[in-house]
């Protein structure tokens, strides 16, 4: 098939009509070159002696998946205890598998430690009584470092009013507990979410991070989180990520000079790997036009892509059955019964009933917080992997809603 015409490349390479046509939608379609491509461009940016990338694999965590970065070399980066055992049914090695959690019970972390991750702590609470049940595990300390990183609200998580990390201005007080409980701290991470506008302010943070570490004795490593900011609109602006790369890489290597060791530098970006590699297919139901609008309805909403609705997340909507119809104003809802608009105002080459429209940058957290509101099925999940296609996951049917429901004898059998 030819190549689409005035389509991004990576939906023209996937031949995302062929697809729609072949697995039905709504489909989510994920490209490995894509996530190949930004992983080496990260390895490529920052020059030190040790580099580790840590996949944040709550972005999209299909098994596939999880199998091409292993391939890459990459590891794992992991917020609950049922991540932590997908690694180790895919990870071979748990040695830089790092556990983040938030706001978790003692009893989940203790069950990281004996699965042997690398323990992340973001509350002095939880150090405390870390320190009384495990005194000789290492720890890795989650700072946060009060920068404000820019973009939405919802999803930054480095600024002063988040519950995320244990304040940079509390670091005296951890070093108290962890000196009364002999404990180790073997690394030190920061999390700003990934919608860091300027280089700059997150060369802030690194300097606050690199401070609170010249404190501690017997580092291993720093783990700078994720901080790639992609592109999304038309003109969005990107993180410079050969810019970052040289200043950060330069500082790091100044930094464990200093310090009189070599230090692992460690990122965990999730949107960043696989975002891009992923596009959401989805087919129009209806074009219904009422006194103000033009709605494009398809069949799909916001139990499988829930992003819009939930943090105003931008996705480019593109016409890929009438690529050079003239443009016209629409706005894309979904099917469900609640609202759930996935864009306004969109410009899109004109939309007929039984096109398939795309979501672009549908491979991170779409999936991932898919559900079956409306008791719809999830939709099917396709790879493309060296030129092939695959079913990574099938689309659900009547019997996936029903599978954990308990039929009770107390009531009559529906078929009486
Ligand atoms: C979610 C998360 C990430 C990944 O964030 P992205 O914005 O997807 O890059 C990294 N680290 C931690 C601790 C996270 O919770």
């Amino acid at each position: 098939m030819e190549a689409l015409p005035s389509l991004p490349n990576n939906l023209a390479r996937l031949n995302a009509l062929e697809l729609a046509q072949k697995y039905d939608c709504p489909l989510y379609v994920y490209d490995s070159a894509i996530m190949k491509r930004q992983y080496r461009r990260i390895t490529d940016a920052f020059r030190v002696k040790k580099l580790k990338i840590n996949y944040a694999c709550k972005a999209l965590t299909n098994q596939a998946v999880l199998n091409i970065f292993r391939e890459l070399g990459t590891g794992l980066d992991t917020v609950s205890i049922q991540e932590v055992l997908l690694v180790f049914l895919f990870f071979v090695s748990a040695k830089y598998e790092i556990y983040t959690p938030n706001c978790v019970s003692i009893e989940e972390i203790n069950r990281a430690v004996a699965a042997g991750v690398r323990i992340n702590i973001d509350n002095i609470s939880i150090l405390e009584q870390f320190g009384h049940l495990h005194p000789t595990v290492p720890v890795c300390i989650r700072i946060n470092p009060h920068i404000y990183a820019g973009g939405s609200s919802k999803i930054s998580v480095g600024h002063i009013d988040s519950k995320f990390g244990i304040s940079v201005h509390q670091m005296p007080h951890v070093q108290r507990v962890v000196e009364a409980m002999g404990l180790r701290v073997e690394g030190l991470h920061m999390h700003t979410g990934s919608d860091i506008l300027a280089a700059g302010v997150f060369l802030q943070g690194a300097e606050i991070l690199f401070n609170s570490a010249r404190e501690i004795q017997d580092l291993e490593y720093i783990d700078f989180g994720s901080c790639f900011k992609e592109p999304i609109k038309e003109n969005d602006i990107a993180t410079d990520i050969e810019e970052l790369g040289e200043k950060l890489s330069q500082r790091f290597n100044e930094f464990c000079q200093n310090y009189g060791r070599e230090l692992t530098l460690i990122f965990e970006p999730g949107k960043f790997l696989v975002s891009e590699a992923g596009a959401f297919l989805t087919r129009v139901n209806v074009v219904k036009q009422t006194t103000s609008t033009v709605f494009a309805g398809i069949d799909s909403g916001l139990n499988h892509l829930i992003r819009p609705m939930f943090y105003d997340a931008y996705h480019r909507i593109i016409n890929i059955s009438n690529p050079q119809g003239k443009p016209r104003i629409y706005t894309v809802v979904g099917y469900i019964c609640e609202t759930d608009t996935f864009g306004v105002n969109r410009k899109i080459p004109e939309v007929r009933e039984g096109d398939v429209l795309a979501f672009l940058n549908a491979g991170a957290y779409c999936f991932s917080m898919a559900s079956n509101y409306n008791s719809r099925f999830r939709p099917a999940e396709v790879l493309i992997h060296e030129g092939q296609d695959y079913l990574i996951r099938r689309r659900e049917n009547l019997e996936d809603l029903l599978q954990n429901q308990v039929e009770l004898p107390i009531f009559n059998s529906v078929n009486v």
